[in-house]
């Protein structure tokens, strides 16, 4: 598909710019607005997390809009998860067979400057920074922004609209209305609050740096990413009401007191504790799952918009760019019908992000308790000799998800078989040693197919 458009694409956060600029390779003319400030010009939050972790999706997108070598100038490899017990015993675990299998910490407001930046140097995209979408007619294809300075509104008619406007899309509120479909952001009772490790007075790093640190404390967990400065963004995902809670801890003595009792090892490092629990702000987490994804060929959502996941898998920015590539695919592969290519990426998409939005959740049982039992580890050491030795049948799958491009929805069915095979060979077992090697190759061979084509 190669005729011109006027496109517009509602927020320039992290999928919106990326893929601006997969449109305007084909040609279109897109116009983003964003109802932030160009963070480039002035000092402000990226918002939401600080850091992210980037892995094989995120990062085949970036390679495809040419922007990757520029973020990974600065990206550090996170090689597996550093765990700390409340005794202050650490244990390693790797993500994957070796350091080819990595993820990465990027910090989320470099990554935005980077794909703005970009999108901008294709001459066919124009950003319109303080420009809040308010409201929208889906009928009639129009869109109404207001200048967050001056307080003008505009009303603007595009060809096709594309809303990258977040797990709080507004284009997908009204579209929710049309439908007279429910409410599709399913709140979690948890909430997640940043906290900091400053550098040491070198500028170095605190803690092993090329790990993803994890505290997993049962109900709850702190988890700290590299940044290349030296520092580390710690994340405390906990309840939001109950005892404990964020509603709980609301005196500084009540907060050093849980942190001492219940992260000792991390307490010596949160140097601005009790001022960063209370200056920071407690951030809500939910998943959305909504349907459809695109009115006529008019309105489509992408992004956190149509699917915002949890982030225990690390997967929503991944899942966002996965997107913009599919898109670009389906741009490929389609006629000159927008209608029939909104249809066939919604279609396309809406079971793989379906089930990473069940793997998330899934995940933070995994890292908030399973991690710490024997046999969690055991099994893991299971996956990876089973992904040795039938390489073609077998991969774990936080592999999938994380190192290969397999889709979301394969990665989900695939792990459940996996999750048996895995019960049945660790059953009344202590060690790998203790496999019988051909039993578990009939298991694989009977139940798994080939990977090859995924
Ligand atoms: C605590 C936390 C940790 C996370 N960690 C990871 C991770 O490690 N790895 C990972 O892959 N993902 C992670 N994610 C998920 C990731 O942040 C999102 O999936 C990703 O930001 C989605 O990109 P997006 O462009 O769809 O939405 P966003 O990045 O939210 O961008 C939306 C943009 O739209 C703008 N906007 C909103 N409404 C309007 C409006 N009405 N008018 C104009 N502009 C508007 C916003 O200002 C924003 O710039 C994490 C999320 C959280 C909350």
């Amino acid at each position: 598909m190669t005729d011109e458009k006027e496109i517009l694409v509602i927020g320039a956060g992290l999928a919106g710019p990326l893929l601006s600029i997969f449109l305007a390779r084909r040609d279109h003319h897109v116009t983003i607005l964003e109802r932030r400030p160009d963070m480039r010009k002035s000092e402000i939050s990226a918002g939401r997390s600080i850091n992210l972790a980037l892995s094989e999706r995120g990062i085949h997108a970036l390679r495809q809009a040419d922007v990757l070598e520029a973020v990974m100038a600065k990206a550090i490899p996170m090689k597996g998860r550093l765990m700390h017990a409340v005794d202050g015993t650490t244990t390693f675990h790797r993500y994957g067979q070796d350091d080819s299998e990595v993820i990465y910490s990027v910090s989320r407001a470099r990554l935005n400057r980077l794909l703005m930046d970009a999108a901008d140097a294709t001459g066919k995209v124009d950003i319109l920074f303080d420009e809040a979408c308010t409201a929208v007619d889906l009928e009639n294809g129009t869109v109404i922004h207001q200048n967050r300075s001056t307080g003008e509104s505009t009303v603007t008619a595009a060809e096709h609209v594309f809303a990258a406007d977040g797990s709080g899309s507004i284009i997908r509120e009204e579209m929710e209305k049309h439908h007279e479909a429910e409410d599709s952001l399913e709140r979690l009772p948890h909430g997640y609050k940043e906290l900091t490790i400053p550098a040491d007075g070198e500028g170095g790093f605190r803690l092993e740096p090329n790990a993803l640190h994890i505290w997993p404390r049962g109900e709850y967990m702190l988890i700290a990413l590299p940044n290349s400065n030296g520092t580390f963004t710690c994340t405390l995902f906990f309840p939001m009401e109950g005892d404990p809670s964020f509603a709980s801890l609301n005196t500084a003595k009540k907060v050093r007191h849980f942190f001492e009792e219940v992260f000792p090892d991390a307490v010596p490092y949160l140097d601005n504790l009790e001022s960063e629990f209370f200056e920071n702000r407690t951030g809500p987490l939910g998943t959305v799952r909504c349907w459809p994804w695109h009115v006529a060929d008019r309105f489509l959502l992408l992004g956190d918009a149509a699917h915002a996941v949890a982030p225990f898998f690390g997967q929503g920015m991944n899942a966002a760019f996965e997107d913009c590539t599919v898109l670009d695919s389906c741009l490929d592969d389609g006629g000159a019908d927008w209608e029939e290519l909104f249809a066939l990426f919604s279609q396309k998409r809406k079971p793989d992000t379906d089930a990473i939005a069940e793997m998330a959740l899934e995940n933070y049982v995994e890292m908030r308790s399973d991690t710490a039992h024997p046999e969690f580890l055991l099994k893991k050491k299971i996956e990876f000799e089973l992904e040795r030795r039938f390489p073609d049948r077998f991969i774990p799958r936080y592999s999938m998800v994380a190192f290969h491009q397999i889709p979301y929805s394969e990665c989900m069915r695939r792990g459940r078989i996996q999750a048996e095979i895995l019960d049945e060979l660790s059953a009344g077992i202590s060690s790998t040693r203790d496999i019988n090697w051909d039993n578990a190759e009939l298991l694989i061979l009977n139940s798994l197919d080939s990977l090859e084509g995924l």
